[in-house]
């Protein structure tokens, strides 16, 4: 899988290198052999499960082969499939009597969650239903009978620039399984008081009876779930805290996410991320092998462009400062190959666990040969990126949601470009319906305006559920965003391309489509045609491309978007 094959590769926009393998036979065969393990314990099971070989594939991917583990990720996963979202899932509280890892407990909170909500708003089939019901939810809201709102008709652009609001950034979080991101995260938000005392409280106290003292942080990270099940908060809004200077919002962290699919969405919405490396001995070779280098990789072909490398765990290596060093040096290495500029690399030595150098300066005395910053230092010392607020509106719609009695009806995402107001009228792509703003939220508090870089809420009206769902594009009736079938990108190539289907991803949205045309291979460091009509574009190459879509979808240059097949991701550019 992908993973496998992506080896150390530089690029930029302009700029990418050679180096990918080929599927290794060995693995390949291993991968089968695992896959029909996994299916023949599923059919074998009490009750039984039938699962697809690429189902099967994925979750062997994520768990590193683990046949045990994906077995139980998809009996979870079928029996939440099948279950009826009548009552919202237990959420963290559900704890397995054997000792799972935290990252097991949080993902199957999430996928609880998930599974709720999805079955309420995103899964294709069940949308339908999911649509049906808020529409039974707007019947006090009869879309004939127009809502008027009243517009202050703002200057937003001069209330942005006299606003005192404190900076504000995404980011997201990286790494290899066990890496121990969930804690780190977890650390983060209970020292910086963004989860309340109770709470923790709560899950210390049981986690100290399931003798897992360290779950406890792991599951602060959840602790919107039980909210989240009940379809009322977002995802994105869930995992926030706050300096002095910056509200920061966690996107993609370690639990919110289903792979790879997941980490793109995350990502696209990010200003930098996070990679957890865990320093303990053996653990970081192993963990470099797998996910840290997909996973940056990713997050570089998705337009990110400072990486904060925590160097967690230190507490297991004594906090030695040649072991440091030595991952410092072996990661760099990497990160500039993969495309990250020496500059907007950090290192921080950390350990999530004793919370040293995570909010604190450690006070330890093995630790005073580091002077640097912590790593909230550095997350502070992180410059937004300038977002085009004087752009045309656009924002994806990350999440459609039923509100509350005021509000039967909210979207939520990041304001990529542009700004709006309350009153104004929206237009909302593919559907080309339009609705009016009735009321707006930014990072979860009551707001008349909103600009690009900010997360938003927007509570809607004189529009019909059905033509919203994740993945659409909002933006303005004066400077819409085209509907399109069809598009040329330049894309690096992970994996041989040929004519042939692929799933398209541009954030939250995936569409089935295929590559139609292979155009050109070009040089990468000047963008010049090297070949024009190539039979097929090897892994590591640039090239020009046409992709098609069955069904029209808004995208426009430069949009970054990720092609990927059977579960690997097969590309990564931009719309040209
Ligand atoms: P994730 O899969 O990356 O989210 O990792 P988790 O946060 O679930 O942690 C994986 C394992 O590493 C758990 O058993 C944690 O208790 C352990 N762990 C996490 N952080 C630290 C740390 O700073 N030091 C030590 N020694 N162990 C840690």
């Amino acid at each position: 899988m992908s993973r496998h094959r992506v080896k150390a590769v530089s690029y930029d926009e302009d700029d990418y290198d050679d180096g990918y393998d080929s599927p290794d036979p060995e693995e390949q065969e291993f991968l089968q052999q695992c896959t029909a393990e996994v299916l023949s314990q599923l059919s074998a099971g009490d009750p039984p499960v039938t699962a697809t070989r690429e189902e099967v594939q994925e979750a062997l991917w994520h768990y590193y082969n683990d046949v045990e583990k994906s077995v139980n990720y998809l009996r979870g996963k079928k029996a939440k499939e099948v279950k009826k979202p009548s009552a919202p899932a237990p959420a963290v509280k559900a704890k397995p009597s054997a000792g799972p890892s935290p990252d097991d407990v949080v993902l199957n909170a999430q996928s609880s969650a998930k599974g709720f909500k999805s079955k309420q708003a995103s899964s294709k089939a069940a949308g339908k239903k999911a649509q049906a019901d808020l529409a039974g939810g707007m019947n006090n809201l009869s879309v004939e009978e127009k809502v008027n709102v009243r517009s202050k008709n703002l200057d937003v652009l001069s209330e942005y620039s006299k606003s005192q609001r404190k900076k504000a950034m995404n980011f997201a979080v990286i790494g290899h399984v066990d890496a121990g991101k969930s804690t780190l995260m977890g650390r983060l938000l209970a020292d910086l008081k963004a989860v309340d005392q109770r709470t923790l409280d709560k899950y210390r106290s049981e986690a100290h009876q399931m003798g897992k003292e360290s779950f406890a942080l792991a599951w602060v990270l959840d602790q919107g779930a039980e909210e989240r099940a009940r379809g009322v908060t977002i995802d994105i809004a869930t995992n926030k805290f706050e300096t002095e200077s910056t509200v920061f919002t966690i996107v993609d962290s370690p639990g919110h996410r289903d792979f790879v699919p997941n980490m793109i969405a995350g990502a696209s919405q990010a200003d930098f991320a996070v990679l957890v490396i865990d320093s303990g001995t053996g653990n970081f070779e192993s963990g470099l092998k797998g996910q840290t280098k997909e996973h940056a990789l990713l997050a570089r072909s998705m337009g990110i462009q400072r990486i904060i490398v925590a160097v967690n765990k230190m507490d297991s290596v004594e906090w030695d400062q040649e072991r440091f060093e030595e991952i410092e040096q072996q990661v760099s290495s990497f990160l500039t190959t993969a495309g990250f500029q020496a500059k907007n690399i950090a290192f921080v030595p950390c350990s999530g666990i004793s919370g040293d150098n995570v909010t604190r300066r450690s006070e330890d005395p093995k630790v005073s040969w580091y002077q640097g910053q912590t790593l909230v230092g550095e997350l502070e010392a992180t410059e937004p990126y300038s977002h085009a607020v004087d752009k045309p509106l656009r924002m994806t719609i990350g999440d459609v949601f039923r509100g509350s009695v005021q509000n039967p009806l909210s979207i939520s995402g990041r304001l990529d470009a542009g700004s709006l107001q309350v009153g104004d009228q929206i237009l909302t792509m593919p559907s080309g319906e339009k609705a009016t703003i009735r009321s707006l939220e930014v990072d979860g508090e009551p707001n008349d305006w909103a600009v690009a870089g900010q997360n938003v809420t927007l509570n809607l009206v004189n529009i019909d559920p059905i033509h919203l769902r994740s993945g659409d594009v909002i933006c303005r009736a004066s400077a819409p965003i085209a509907n399109v079938t069809s598009f040329t990108c330049k894309v690096l190539a992970f994996d041989h391309l040929l004519p042939s289907m692929v799933d398209i991803h541009r954030g939250r949205l995936h569409v089935p489509g295929r590559i139609s045309q292979l155009i050109a291979t070009l040089d990468k460091g000047s963008g010049s045609i090297i070949k024009k009509k190539p039979k097929i574009v090897g892994p590591g190459t640039v090239a020009r491309i046409v992709v098609e879509m069955d069904q029209a979808v808004p995208l426009e240059a430069p949009t970054r978007i990720v092609l990927r097949a059977g579960g690997d991701t097969v590309a990564a550019g931009l719309l040209e």
